[in-house]
């Protein structure tokens, strides 16, 4: 199966972008299914109503400046589909979130979901917003209003929200408390990713990086090869690469080079991670650390190791630099870190990406986990979560290498096969009304 990137529809056609600015998510969301949807050879009018977000809602959010201007901010929520289940889907407060971002990330939570089997469809949502500029009480009041203007539409049986870049837990408590506020009595299954004090779940905060290792361990397994030994870069050092670099480095992995936004550094004989992250936590950065030297991001992203694991944004690894790609293994922490083109560049050379539909699954797999707990009032132990979300994981991985052995697909054109099929079977069950 090819991922051929092929023009989008009119009808979602991605809004121009600057030309230095390489990333068009939707573009890649629409081109991975429509080559999905014609490997699956999916009726044509299936493949439309897959490719068009199912419910999208644009609001305007007022917001008063701590100095007391006000000033008007847009926030959307797309709910890409729901014939699984409710939809489900992070919060971004990024500059870059526009409509087509969302679009394309609400699909991936689709695929996402259906691939690790959980009852859900997919959603997103976001502000274009630097979340630094603003203060804490600013972006309370920018979560409180955005989450009263989004109310008709979510719920935790209709659409359950869930951390995502420039969002954190304290966010999801006051998403939570607005919507409990109007309801009259609290909903913890309104968002997951919530402090644990207000019914989130243990292992939640570093689920995402759980399952990141879990994947890179499979597929090295898969290869004959350990993660203790091997060589690992991680491109951004938020909640997913922070910990993805930590628990690599726990497991014996050498972490040889770390970006984030402000700069990067390396070290051949490997990190010292833990005291890494003791200092991006007071510096604020990955640079100026002392126990490497100071590094480019480029060095981080075309590092000589064995796994790169691209944790930060869209489209990072595309066409015009694959080709300097020297990781033998991608493991996607990011959603859509690989454009197509991209794509099909490092499966002609033998690199083995592991998708992000998959790689990154587990933090919606938790997500879920909290979602249970919080509307049966019963909470699990962490080893419980932990078990559970390694079998997961485990078994999905399994699934998808199998499928792309017997149907020679890559690794991510058999999950989005998996994934595809299980939500145009739901769909055609279902029926179409009237
Ligand atoms: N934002 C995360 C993702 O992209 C988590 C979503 C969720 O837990 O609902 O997968």
């Amino acid at each position: 199966m090819t991922l051929t990137p092929a023009p989008p529809s009119p009808a979602t056609a991605p809004a121009s972008r600057p030309a230095a600015q390489r990333s068009d998510p939707l573009g890649q969301a629409l081109a991975q299914l429509e080559a999905t949807a014609a490997h699956l050879q999916l009726p044509q009018g299936l493949h439309q109503l897959l490719a068009t977000p199912r419910r999208e809602m644009t609001v305007s959010v007022p917001l008063r400046r701590d100095d007391g201007e006000v000033e008007v901010l847009v926030g959307h929520r797309v709910q890409h589909n729901f014939s699984r289940g409710p939809a489900k889907g992070g919060l971004r407060y990024h500059p870059a979130v526009d409509l087509d971002e969302v679009r394309a990330l609400a699909m991936w939570m689709t695929w996402k979901c259906a691939l690790v089997q959980l009852p859900y469809g997919g959603a997103k949502g976001g502000v274009a917003i630097d979340p630094k500029a603003y203060s804490v009480g600013e972006r309370e009041r920018l979560t409180r209003r955005l989450t009263s203007e989004l109310m008709p539409i979510l719920g935790p049986d209709r659409d359950v929200p869930a951390p995502d870049i420039g969002t954190d837990e304290q966010t999801m408590a006051w998403i939570m408390d607005t919507f409990s506020v109007a309801a009259g009595h609290t909903v913890p299954g309104i968002v997951t990713g919530k402090p644990l004090s207000v019914g989130g779940s243990l292992g939640r905060a570093t689920a995402t990086s759980q399952g990141v290792v879990h994947c890179v361990r499979a597929v090295l397994e898969e290869h004959g090869r350990d993660v203790e030994g091997s060589t690992a870069a991680v491109q951004g050092f938020g909640k997913v690469g922070l910990h993805a670099a930590r628990i690599l480095h726990a497991a014996g992995a050498r972490v040889v080079a770390v970006s984030d936004q402000l700069g990067a550094v390396r070290a051949e004989a490997g990190l010292d991670v833990p005291a890494l992250v003791a200092h991006a936590a007071q510096a604020g950065t990955v640079a100026g650390f002392p126990g490497g030297e100071d590094a480019t991001g480029d060095d981080v992203l075309f590092a000589e190791v064995d796994v790169l694991v691209p944790a930060a944004v869209e489209g990072v690894v595309h066409e015009g630099n694959a080709e300097r790609v020297r990781a033998r293994f991608v493991v996607e922490g990011a959603n859509g870190p690989t454009t197509t083109g991209a794509d099909e560049m490092l499966a002609d050379r033998g690199v083995v990406v592991v998708p992000d539909i998959l790689a990154n699954a587990g933090g919606v797999v938790v997500s879920y986990f909290e979602w249970v707990q919080a509307n049966q009032a019963y909470w699990w132990t962490e080893a419980e979560i932990e078990d559970r979300l390694e079998q997961r994981m485990r078994s999905a991985y399994a699934e998808v290498a199998a499928h792309a052995a017997e149907h020679r697909l890559t690794l991510r054109g058999s999950a989005l096969a998996i994934s595809v099929a299980r939500v145009a079977e739901a769909h055609t069950t279902r029926g179409l009304y009237p």
